[in-house]
């Protein structure tokens, strides 16, 4: 009998980022994708968030490697952690290894990966995988659909995509050499991108955003011009520079990944920019207005950018001057809206022309629509089907879809990250699941457990109150010393925080004496009793939620230590594994 094939997903469904999925055959792992999530307001100081490498860890030794399919963060912004624990072959096109390298060179992991780069029709053999990429269009160029020729048929993934008929480059999805393929071998498991499949119709070209950019340009004749796009999107920068010298203009770019994309883009020959029309960007503020075209990051508000650093005027290159236009080339992604909207206002507020993709055609996404996702499914066919990278809801309108273009609503799975699946010459049937939890990334400490998440909404909301109170125990006795001290930071403040103080320091005192009159003497304990005081007295008098944080000097520990009952915040509260 054939061997089974199992698949894992340690990410992206469920969500809109840390897309991974483990591929296993004859007891090997090969991982599709390997991306970060950027995390949304309520993740309080995190960095971002990794899919969960639980089972990759305690699977090590079978872990071949990771199939990048294109070069977004979401896709390979986490190969450099995973590196970290395992050594790792990685396989993707040419661009999406260098742009992976970028990322892998910060943390300096590099000499722990085998880079393997593939070209569009390539057919390759790592291990028991027998692998076949081919080429899909894409907001990044050079992005791959894969098969996987498995004992089972072929499992085709189709990596993130859209139809573009007129792309940039020319370089059109294979929907010929996967007709082909469905005909020849069949499709025995499809899984396919989600993102759009709520939105009706089909995308825009990418090249009719490059016209409409171009008249923008004509219009806005002896300008400065500021231009935001995606770093990685680098048929959109074509075509800004494109618009900016046909307009007379000159380039620079700004921002650490525009850099480094348009220069590693630029030496792979897949960005046509003559040397005499970029300039450094020292020399920005020397240029006249109707010369220059920059091309920066920010166009998500990330709060760092240049593009935010523009809009509060600290950019150090740039001033924006009243008649300054700023086109936002972008679409917020969902969790980013208020950002962008603070970037557009402090634009708006310095006297600048914003155009953003809700008053002009400066964008187009990169993901198929329904009717782009009809005309994947009639070609691909599949047996059975597995929607992938979206929110729940979009997994369940591909999965309508699908039905609705012919296949079998019983072969057709709806997964959620830590969902396993294994298909065998029956069909699929559900596995155990795979540990798949949200794993924060802060600071350098590594990631952070969601009880400190938890503990810094509440104190983010309505901050703390504390009560330190100090105990001496002599033999069979025990008193206060001096009066309990409440202190407070983020609740509330002058005289009313005052007496409300004053009386809480009156509460927590009277429990606390009853507890030492009745024989308490362990810390834990009358720790306990003052939280309860101290939480009712704030409740009851300002129907607030701060944390309370009580701390007992000079008494016993408690004996029964294995019991840990007074952890803040709850493990679970608020994780991911949606069910
Ligand atoms: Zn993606
Ligand atoms: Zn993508």
């Amino acid at each position: 009998m054939p061997s089974p094939v199992r698949i894992s997903f340690l990410g992206g469904l469920g969500e809109i980022g840390r897309n991974c999925a483990a591929i296993e055959i004859d007891g090997r792992i090969m991982l599709i994708d390997c991306g970060i999530m950027f995390p949304e307001a309520d993740h309080a100081g995190v960095d971002l968030i990794l899919p969960d490498f639980t089972y990759l860890r305690e699977n090590a030794d079978r872990v071949e490697g990771v199939v990048a399919t294109h070069g977004h963060e979401d896709h390979i912004g986490a190969l450099s952690f995973l590196l970290e624990e395992i050594p790792l072959k990685i396989i993707g096109s040419p661009l999406t290894i260098g742009m992976a390298k970028n990322r892998i060179n910060e943390r300096d992991v590099a000499d722990r990966a085998t880079f393997i780069e593939v070209s569009d029709g390539d057919r390759i053999q790592v291990g028991p995988f027998d692998l076949e990429f081919f080429p899909v269009t894409h907001s990044v160029p050079h992005g791959f659909a894969t098969a996987f020729h498995t004992p089972q048929g072929v499992l085709l993934h189709s990596g993130d995509f859209k139809l573009d008929m007129t792309p940039v480059d020319d370089r059109l999805t294979d929907l010929a050499g996967l007709g082909h393929l469905a005909k020849d071998e069949g499709i025995r498991l499809f899984l396919c991108d989600s993102t759009n499949a709520e939105s009706a119709g089909f995308s825009e070209s990418e090249t009719s955003i490059g016209q409409s950019i171009q008249d923008l340009f004509r219009a806005r004749e002896g300008r400065r011009i500021i231009i935001a796009c995606f770093a990685s999107h680098i048929h959109r920068v074509q075509q800004i520079a494109d618009a900016a010298i046909a307009s007379g203009r000159t380039i620079a770019t700004m921002g650490r990944s525009m850099n480094n994309n348009v220069g590693l883009a630029r030496d792979m020959g897949l960005l046509s920019i003559p040397d005499a029309k970029l300039r450094n960007i020292d020399d920005v503020e020397d240029i006249a207005p109707a010369d220059l075209c920059v091309i920066s990051t920010g166009s998500q508000g990330e709060p760092l950018s240049a593009l935010a650093r523009m809009a509060s005027g600290d950019n150090r290159w740039l001033t924006i001057q009243e008649g300054d236009c700023v086109i936002l080339s972008s679409h917020p992604i969902p969790g980013n809206e208020s950002s962008v909207s603070r970037v557009i206002d402090g634009l708006y507020r310095l006297g600048a022309e914003v155009i953003h993709s809700g008053v002009a055609r400066v964008h187009a996404t990169g993901h198929a629509k329904a009717e782009e996702l009809r005309v994947m499914h009639s070609i691909v066919q599949p047996e059975w089907f597995i929607p992938v990278h979206g929110e729940f809801r979009h997994m369940s309108e591909h999965a309508k879809l699908a039905s609705g273009m012919g296949t079998d609503p019983e072969k057709i799975v709806l997964c959620s990250d830590g969902d396993s699946v294994l298909l065998t010459d029956k069909g699929i049937e559900r596995t155990d699941d795979i540990s798949a939890e949200y794993i924060y990334m802060a600071g350098s400490v590594g990631s952070l457990d969601e009880s400190v998440l938890f503990a810094r909404r509440i104190l983010g909301q309505d901050g703390f109150v504390s009560a330190v109170i100090t105990i001496s125990i002599r033999g069979a006795d025990a008193e206060m010393v001096g009066s309990p001290e409440i202190l407070s930071r983020g609740w509330v403040d002058g005289a009313e925080g005052d007496g409300l103080r004053k009386e809480a320091t009156e509460e927590v005192r009277d429990v606390i004496e009853e507890s030492l009159r009745s024989g308490v003497r362990d810390r834990q304990s009358l720790e306990k009793a003052a939280r309860r005081t101290l939480g009712r007295f704030v409740n009851r008098r300002t129907r607030m939620r701060p944390m309370i944080v009580p701390v007992v000097l000079g008494a016993h520990e408690a004996k029964q230590s294995a019991k840990q009952g007074n952890k803040q915040g709850n493990k679970n509260s608020g994780g991911r594994k949606r069910k």
